[in-house]
């Protein structure tokens, strides 16, 4: 068996098209034009290049973008009291805290402060309950949404399937556990504590992996013709690679994204996606 590739960079091609037409309609006939709004605590050159890589995305469907660059020695009150005031900004519709983030700065204390109505990432406390209770309108984080729009793509059948997702973060693992979970998947959540989790994996009619660990996941852990979802990015002397061990996986796997051009692609595309929908919210 040789596995069906799902093809990210083709997707979110797709997907930026369609953003494109409704940013187009919102600037032309409601005179709105979507704006998105990162902030950045300190000058750290990872934190920069997201920006560039946000707003580059955006220019390309047409959304206006703008930093928010604080000092990095700002103090929490004042981080908090710029990222309300942002939120309360008519003009910007969707909002991003980018890290790494001073170690002084109690990250969770500050995402409270996006108004979750612009929180276009997920990351809000109010978004994540939203998600887990399945309430909607809320957002969910652009990454695990982009690992269900591949694989809704390819048709796949999501109910009664057994799902593993290895990882837990709040912004890829749960969300995609959530995430399936809703769509009537049997869900199973692994993490570096699971005991055997080769074997557990091995039960996954729709295997997710979002751990940071290169090429972890290989062949002998899959099931014939399961699903692989893999959301690793991890770069090594050998360029960017995923948590599976592609070679071996593909000759098991049904269907499987490539890394690259598999989820990172449409991770982007669904946070575009994300800045509209707010505008049309918000505005
Ligand atoms: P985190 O480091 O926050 O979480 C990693 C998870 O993996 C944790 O839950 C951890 O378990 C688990 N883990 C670590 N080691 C093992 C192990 N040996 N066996 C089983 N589980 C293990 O990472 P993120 O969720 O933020 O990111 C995961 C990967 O996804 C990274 O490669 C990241 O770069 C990538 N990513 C990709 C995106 C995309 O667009 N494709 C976007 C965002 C992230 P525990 O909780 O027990 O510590």
């Amino acid at each position: 068996m040789t596995a069906t590739l799902l093809d990210g960079k083709a997707l979110a091609k797709k997907l930026k098209a369609e953003i494109k037409e409704q940013v187009e309609v919102l600037i032309n006939e409601q005179n709105i034009t979507p704006t998105m709004a990162v902030m950045r605590v300190g000058d750290d050159p990872a934190s920069g290049g997201y920006a560039r890589a946000i707003e580059k995305h955006c220019a390309s469907v047409g959304i206006n973008f703008r930093t928010e660059l604080l000092a990095g020695d700002t103090s929490q009150a004042d981080v908090e009291s710029s990222l309300a005031a942002l939120s309360a900004e008519k003009s910007v519709h969707g909002i991003m805290v980018l890290e790494p983030l001073p170690k002084a700065i109690n990250t969770d204390a500050l995402l409270a402060h996006i108004d979750p109505a612009k929180d276009v990432d997920g990351v809000h406390p109010l978004n994540a309950g939203k998600l887990s209770a399945n309430r909607p309108p809320y957002f969910a984080p652009a990454t695990p949404s982009g690992g269900i729009a591949l694989m809704e793509e390819a048709g796949v059948d999501f109910s009664g399937k057994h799902a593993v997702v290895v990882g837990r973060s709040d912004i890829v693992g749960k969300p995609m556990a959530m995430l399936l979970l809703h769509r009537n998947c049997t869900v199973t959540i692994a993490h570096s504590r699971t005991q055997d989790l080769p074997a557990v994996c091995r039960t996954a009619d729709i295997l997710c992996v979002a751990v940071g660990r290169s090429e972890m996941v290989s062949g002998d852990w899959i099931k014939p013709g399961a699903i692989v979802i893999d959301f690793g990015t991890t770069y090594t002397d050998d360029g960017l690679k995923g948590d599976i061990e592609h070679e071996s996986a593909n000759a098991v796997a049904g269907m499987i994204t490539p890394v690259p051009g598999g989820t990172g692609p449409v991770t982007n595309a669904m946070l575009l996606g994300n800045i509209v929908a707010s505008a049309k919210a918000t505005s």
